[in-house]
């Protein structure tokens, strides 16, 4: 397969009056991480026959852009031998129920698929030969073995595999690229704001954004669109700081873009109360599953307990209602034990690397072990070098000495062990509940599209949800392709027309500059005015708040009514003042946009927190006024929708329906 070169990078572009690109195409993708990568490569298969044209927008380089820019050690979905109906079993199980069924298992039926082309494409995967031995997916390779042919994955877990990762965001954004060309795709544009038509109410008809490169203003517009711009970081303080403090558990790039975005046209968001706030390796955020699941290691308190077993009680109120049911724990849950011997001053909580090392060296040559040790040091550099540095610089050893983990900051997120997001069509299947449908005037539901018409999401966008992971939101994106095609296909006359002028517009993306420049006199430090707030003090402002009041690390993640409506009120000044950032340079501006998003999607986070009356996550946040799970009232979707016309949020509850029988299969 041919390498496409990263488009040029010209840095050091003074900010100026920008030029106005417009561009008018079918299928506008915006993104650039699995999702809009699946989108790109599934698109062109459809859309040449039909004369449908496409195009991809990312904010940054498709080699090294979204979560798994860094690369992966693991995929963790891959269903293998296991059903599509196991598979939202599971996800049920892990998210506290509320959870869209169809969704999980529409993506389960076609999951394998992408991690097939993934391994076509060049990505080395563990097998298992067969005396039982784990190979590396470069002898794998060598010896010929392939799971696309009957090779049998190394399988962490029941859905994890093991992979040789590093390049794997590489490897995916090439074949994307090699799909649709190199003229089909922009990189370094940054999608500020959806725009919605002008003729037809509640449908999308383009999308504005500007380059960080040139001082140019991109005007799309398009017929079917689809956001995949990933979840949200950044959004509450971390627990990292000063020089540290661009180390996070997610990318620190995803800034809630696509809720926002989507969010602010009209589409109707769900769950959106949910957070991930995963356990991590202390300061470098280095990832656990591997550890729990492959090298099985457990967590322990400072006195070398298993919290798990000795807070096992904590968990019974929830049995007894018929949650934690199935073989694994769910992530919030196992949270919720950890919190317990932190409060109790039983910190610090260690993952026990060295007695899991030791157990398994005892049945290893010199040789298998020094290999399981790489293995564990692999783990990190394949995904989270910080933590490999860490490690290196602290002396750590971890065959002889265990590491520090902890409960990280809150992360919004639709992919991993997290379901907020937006309400999307479920497919046009007979099984699939009408309520799951959003329903087009034609009569038809396109699968995944959003209530506003033409309007797709995808991978962290599409919430309840959660469990896609890597390759679980390729092929969503993919999923979501067609779907588009299939639209534009039926709505081959619609003729976009937006409401505002490119003038307009100009000066709405442009204006943090604009304060800048208006005001950039009126004191002697740049970054300190009283007429305009830099990016960076804008999100200190926001992190603080949603720290403080909405539920973060400072609280133990606990929060109320009283701080909720507290924060309420600061979160309306914020929003006064995001019309006051500033913008220096076309960096800043990026910043300064990335931060409103932030903002946007802390407020919709917490707005949920404050409509749902109970604590549906323990471990992820509680409500100190609602404790409990109330089934009664709460065993629903939470949905809320702005109305673009008054400006006013709504919010909603929906049924759930459950599709699969709970019952966890034995299997
Ligand atoms: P992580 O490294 O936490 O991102 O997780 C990778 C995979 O391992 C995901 O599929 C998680 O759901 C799973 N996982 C992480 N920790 C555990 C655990 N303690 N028990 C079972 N599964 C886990």
């Amino acid at each position: 397969m041919p390498v496409i070169p990263s488009k040029s990078q010209n840095l050091g572009v003074p900010i100026g009056e920008p030029e106005i690109k417009e561009i008018d195409v079918d299928c506008l993708l915006v993104g650039g991480g699995m999702g809009c990568c699946g989108a790109a490569f599934e698109i062109k298969r459809w859309a040449d026959p039909n004369n449908i044209s496409y195009l991809m927008v990312d904010k940054a380089s498709l080699e090294r852009s979204g979560a798994v820019a860094q690369g992966l050690s693991a995929i963790n979905t891959y269903l293998g031998d296991n059903t599509p109906e196991d598979y939202a079993r599971m996800v049920q199980n892990d998210l506290m129920k509320v959870v869209r069924e169809d969704l999980v298992y529409d993506l389960g039926r076609v999951v394998d698929d992408s991690v097939h082309l993934f391994e076509e494409w060049g990505l080395p995967i563990w097998v298992t030969d067969d005396d039982g031995k784990r190979l590396d997916g470069a002898v794998a390779k060598k010896k010929g073995l392939s799971i696309r042919t009957g090779a049998k994955p190394v399988r962490s877990g029941r859905w994890q595999i093991m992979i040789n990762g590093e390049s794997y965001k590489v490897i995916v954004a090439e074949a994307a690229k090699n799909a649709i060309g190199e003229e089909n795709y922009i990189e370094r544009v940054f999608v500020v704001k959806l725009l919605l038509d002008a003729n037809e109410p509640n449908r999308v008809a383009g999308a504005v954004g500007f380059s960080v490169r040139e001082n140019k203003v991109y005007i799309f517009k398009a017929n079917a669109i689809l956001v995949a711009c990933g979840g949200a970081v950044n959004v509450y303080r971390p627990r990292s700081t000063g020089e540290g403090m661009g180390r996070a558990w997610y990318p620190v790039w995803n800034a809630g873009s696509t809720y926002t975005m989507c969010s602010e046209v009209g589409a109707e968001m769900t769950m959106m109360e949910n957070r991930f706030t995963p356990a991590r390796f202390k300061d470098g955020y280095g990832p656990v599953g591997a550890w729990f699941l492959l090298f099985k290691a457990k967590a322990t308190n400072a006195l070398g307990e298993d919290y798990c077993i000795k807070n096992d009680y904590m968990i019974d109120p929830y049995r007894k209602l018929g949650y934690a049911t199935g073989k694994v724990m769910p992530a919030c849950l196992r949270n919720h034990m950890t919190l317990k011997e932190m409060k109790d001053g039983l910190g610090p909580i260690y993952m026990d690397t060295a007695t899991a090392l030791q157990d398994t060296f005892k049945t290893l040559s010199k040789k298998e072990q020094k290999h399981l040790e790489s293995e564990a040091w692999e783990d990190f550099l394949d995904m989270c070098v910080g933590q490999a540095n860490l490690w290196a610089c602290m002396n750590i050893e971890p065959e002889h000495k265990g590491s520090e983990m902890m409960p990280t900051e809150p992360y919004l997120l639709g992919s991993h062990s997290g379901c907020c997001g937006i309400w999307v069509s479920g497919p046009d299947e007979d099984w699939v509940p009408d309520e799951y449908k959003v329903k087009a005037a034609n009569g038809k539901a396109y699968n995944r599209m959003t209530t506003v018409m033409g309007l797709w999401t995808a991978a962290d966008g599409v919430g309840a949800s959660g469990h896609k992971f890597s390759s679980g939101a390729h092929a969503e994106g993919r999923i979501a392709a067609k779907a588009m095609v299939r639209w534009c296909v039926d709505h081959k006359d619609f003729k976009p027309a937006l409401k505002q002028t490119p003038e307009e517009l100009v000066k709405m993306v442009y204006q943090p500059w604009y304060n800048y420049e208006e005001h950039k006199g009126g004191s002697t430090a740049p970054d300190i005015n009283p007429k305009y707030i830099t990016p960076r003090n804008f999100m200190m402002r926001l992190i603080k708040y949603s720290d403080e009041y909405g539920g973060g690390c400072s609280t133990y993640y606990t929060t109320s009514e009283a701080l909720l409506s507290t924060l309420s009120e600061h979160m309306d000044m914020l929003q006064e003042d995001s019309l006051k950032l500033c913008a220096r340079d076309l960096h800043e501006l990026l910043r300064a946009w990335e931060n409103y998003h932030r903002l946007w999607t802390v407020r919709l986070h917490t707005m949920h927190i404050r409509f749902r009356k109970e604590s549906r996550y323990p471990g992820f946040y509680y409500r100190a006024d609602f404790m409990d799970l109330n089934e009664e009232e709460w065993l629903c979707f939470t949905n809320s929708k702005y109305d673009p016309e008054k400006g006013e949020m709504t919010f909603f509850k929906r049924p759930y329906i459950q599709i699969f029988d709970p019952t966890w299969d034995k299997a």
